[in-house]
């Protein structure tokens, strides 16, 4: 019941236009913030949530000599004294040298417990600097300002951080909720392609597993949103915020329907871990392992056919793959078999039924798997 009332507060918010997606948890309650030039009030929304005469400023390199100086500047005029430092950036830096190299900063500048972190930049950046967060003096308050699509339409929002280790990704973190997300619909002005369509396959993936009125939305406003029409782009933001939120409000700890997140991620995983991080981007991996799953769902009479052209339509005009290159069987599913969502040696999938509505399934006949992987390889 809470989830969908905060789905709906979140939509008549967005009416009268006011660009802020509350998300409702048993122990915590907190606004994500929508809107161009989000960041020039970031000194002002933080001091309402973690009041406290200094504030850490930990940046992406890409958005250095853009968004980082505005961002200091708003934080400088709410009366905060700032502790800035770059980041290495890229996904090879997430790890706990990374992490490390942060508390460096914050003990030689004996950066008290009140005191607020700030991560400026993607999902990298958001991850590894909450994880700081979350342990630095056994956690300090945190405020995400997510630049990439992917960081304001899912890692931002629902407080889970953490790094890579040489075992795999993302296996030591930790659930700390951020204090606000202030997320500016401006800093995607700068973000290559490539990586704005990896931010919409995120999109999609909410679309399909909860809402059919956002993928028919999507779809017909992708021309607008490639364009980064800033309207187009709020209104994206705001509608998959509210998604993830009324998610992460049923289920924070992913102990049930946070799973079904996870849409097409099984066989992206596989796909991230055999063909090499970095050449094939995560979204683009999720954008083939959704067409995979729907393709499984078919043949386990889960979904109607329709719905793989559908989704492959969207896609492709997002300008995400629908094919790839890939290895032999044995090494893919020697790949999910090693995924931290198998349990009990079985392989879990989650996959549609119709457009906003997802099952999950361990049953699959390993035919029915193969056969997925033939109807995206190249
Ligand atoms: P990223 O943080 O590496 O950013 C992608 C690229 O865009 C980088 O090269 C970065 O330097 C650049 N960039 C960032 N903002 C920019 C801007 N405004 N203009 C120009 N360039 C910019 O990657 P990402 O896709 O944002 O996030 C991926 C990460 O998020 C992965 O590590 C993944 O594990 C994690 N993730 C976490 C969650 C979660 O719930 N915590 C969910 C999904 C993904």
């Amino acid at each position: 019941m809470l989830a969908r009332s905060s789905a709906a507060v979140a939509r008549d918010k967005l009416a009268r236009r006011m660009p802020s997606v509350p998300v409702v948890l048993p122990q915590h309650r907190y606004a994500v913030h929508i809107e161009p030039n989000a960041l020039d009030r970031l000194g002002g929304v933080i001091r309402e949530v973690a009041p406290a005469s200094s504030a850490a400023l930990f940046a992406d390199p890409a958005v250095r000599g853009t968004l980082l100086p505005r961002a200091r500047a708003s934080l400088e005029s709410a009366g905060y004294e700032v502790i800035e430092h770059a980041l290495p950036g890229g996904e090879a830096s997430k790890t706990l040298d990374g992490v490390r190299a942060l508390y460096e900063v914050l003990l030689s500048r004996r950066f008290e417990r009140r005191s607020p972190i700030v991560a400026l930049g993607g999902g990298v950046t958001g991850d590894m600097v909450g994880f700081a967060a979350a342990t630095y003096l056994r956690g300090v308050p945190f405020v995400q300002c997510p630049t990439t699509l992917l960081a304001m339409v899912d890692s931002s929002v629902g407080g889970k951080v953490g790094v890579n280790v040489p075992q795999g990704k993302n296996l030591i973190g930790a659930f700390h909720q951020p204090a606000v997300v202030v997320a500016d619909i401006l800093a995607l002005r700068t973000l290559p392609a490539r990586e704005l369509a990896c931010g919409l396959a995120e999109c999609i993936k909410h679309a399909v597993i909860r809402d059919p009125s956002l993928f028919a939305w999507t779809r017909a406003n992708l021309r607008a949103l490639l364009a980064l029409d800033a309207d187009a782009l709020t209104e994206l933001v705001a509608r998959n915020v509210a998604i993830k939120a009324a998610v992460v409000s049923e289920d924070e700890r992913e102990t049930g329907v946070r799973a079904h997140l996870n849409f097409g991620h099984t066989f992206a995983h596989a796909i991230e871990a055999v063909v090499g991080y970095g050449e094939i981007l995560h979204g683009e991996a999720v954008a083939l392992g959704m067409l995979a799953a729907t393709t499984l769902a078919i043949s386990a009479g889960l979904c109607a056919p329709e719905l793989r052209g559908e989704l492959e339509a969207v896609v492709a005009a997002a300008g995400l793959p629908v094919r790839a290159r890939l290895p032999d069987d044995a090494r893919l599913l020697e790949a999910m078999a090693l995924d931290k969502k198998v349990s009990r040696a079985r392989i879990r999938f989650v996959l549609p039924t119709r457009l906003g509505e997802v099952q999950l399934r361990d049953d699959l006949e390993p035919r029915a798997v193969t056969a997925a992987w033939a109807s995206i390889r190249l």
